[in-house]
């Protein structure tokens, strides 16, 4: 297996689509000899590969189903995985001595298990830090290097997340970041978020986007007292009004990256607001409903991923269900690689109105990261069914009895009690519903759903 992966290490177009060839043909080559599911799966296919499109479309469902014969090393087992991840004492650890786990539900609800071994990990992580590094500038590596490196990861803690686990893997693997970076759960109260981040005082923080925009609004009223040089809004995408929020605030240009646990090679975002892909080492074909190629310039209904470098877990043609846009002509910023706009996954707050009046905004993922990585639950969605409601929808695999479900959601409700009680929401009633989740009549699937505009709170 290559493991001498040179990332960038061309910077032609021409150059870029060879290397994107001969490492698509080395990959589908290796799929079909090492993968039983995709041996199946290209049964039928010529030896020689003409175009990618040749190539069956896979998805998350489909390759979960089949997760022993998806896998490329047969000591894999899902049971062995399922073992380890059902460890919180073990996020960031290596699974079998060398791989690394994360878990994700990504857009669909549907819980995904990714493994990458250390070559791939460890060209994520040079793609990432390349990208932070030319985003500071020298101006800003100069000031943080005066006011030292304290990096806040404000993240769901407690399970094998791909972001929690990046963060426990920097720690294990590197001194230097072992005292430098701190996990924040996004599980605790308010208040206290705001207290630990005070004392903390990081000059780096990473967090999920809603979660930032949040602590945007506790430093514009006066409770946040903290001046990082460089921050990283993670997982959703916001408004550009609350985008700017976050830059008002703070004082500064907020980072994004587009990438995803199946995808981890993080299209860095330049200063003219598109993502640069990284096409030697990920394909992104953008398509419509019917999976046609959609032309450049058009919003895509979906985005189909082949990852070039995981040959542990083979991700191709992979459906990961975001919508995006391809730059028909050249980026001003000078960049030759294809650009591309992100319609990501909607941050849509949950607003209830507290009695004394006060609007509380929560971020969608203090419930999503919640019910997650719950074993026995299939499908679920969050329901806002009126000002002061959450409706939980729930499936759950077809192996967990009723006894087992009624536990579970004993659980669940303690928990998501928690959560409200710690912004201050004691009164917001929980509903187990008895229906499943439902798709939204565009046909795409919502983890969270707030209350409709017209019902919304009015404002005081
Ligand atoms: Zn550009």
């Amino acid at each position: 297996m290559d493991n001498q992966i040179h990332i960038l290490s061309s910077h032609t177009t021409d150059g870029i689509n060879r290397q994107q060839r001969a490492r698509l043909a080395d990959l589908v080559q290796f799929a079909r000899t090492s993968s039983p599911f995709y041996r199946e799966l290209y049964r039928g296919l010529p030896d020689g590969l003409e175009s990618i499109r040749q190539l069956p479309i896979t998805n998350k469902k489909q390759l979960m189903a089949r997760f022993d014969d998806w896998v490329t090393d047969p000591k894999i087992t899902l049971e062995k995985i399922q073992t380890f991840i059902n460890e919180p004492g073990l996020i960031g650890a290596p699974f079998l001595d060398k791989y690394h786990v994360a878990i994700t539900s990504g857009t669909t609800g549907q819980m995904g298990i990714f493994i990458t071994d250390e070559a791939t990990t460890a060209v994520s992580a040079k793609i990432n830090q390349q990208a932070k590094l030319s985003w500071l500038g020298i101006s800003g590596l100069l000031r943080l290097g005066l006011r030292g490196i304290r990096l806040a990861a404000i993240t769901a803690t407690g399970a094998h997340f791909g972001f929690l686990s990046g963060i426990h893997y920097m720690q294990n693997s590197s001194p230097f970041w072992k005292d430098r970076v701190r996990a924040f759960s996004v599980h605790m109260p308010i208040d206290e978020l705001v207290k630990q981040l005070n004392r903390f005082q990081p000059t780096l923080i990473m967090g999920y986007a809603s979660m930032v925009a949040l602590l945007a609004g506790q430093q514009e009223l006066g409770r946040l007292h903290i001046h990082p040089l460089f921050i990283e809004v993670m997982s959703e995408k916001l408004s550009e009004v609350e985008f700017q929020k976050i830059g008002k605030v703070f004082n500064l240009r907020p980072y994004q990256m587009y990438g995803s646990t199946e995808n981890p090679f993080a299209s860095s975002l330049c200063k003219q607001g598109w993502y640069h892909v990284n096409s030697d080492v990920v394909i992104l074909e953008p398509v419509d409903a019917e999976y046609r190629p959609v032309p450049a310039g058009v919003m895509s209904h979906s985005v189909l991923v082949t990852n070039l470098v995981n040959k542990i877990q083979p991700i191709i043609r992979y459906d990961l269900g975001d919508s995006i846009l391809v730059k028909p002509d050249v980026c001003p910023c000078g960049n030759p690689r294809t650009a591309i706009r992100v319609q990501g996954r909607a941050a849509d707050a949950l607003v209830f109105v507290k009695p004394n009046g006060e609007h509380v905004s929560v971020p969608p993922l203090l419930f999503v990261t919640l019910i997650d990585h719950m074993p026995g639950i299939e499908l679920f969605q969050v329901v806002q069914t009126s000002p002061d409601t959450l409706r939980i929808r729930l499936s759950y695999q077809a192996t967990y009895n009723q006894a087992q479900q009624n536990d579970q959601w004993q659980t669940l409700y303690a928990a998501l009690s928690e959560v409200l009680k710690g912004y201050g929401l004691n009164f917001v009633s929980l509903e187990r519903a008895s229906e499943p989740p439902r798709q939204s009549e565009g046909g795409k699937f919502r983890l969270v759903i707030p209350l409709p505009r017209e019902q919304e709170i009015p404002a005081v």
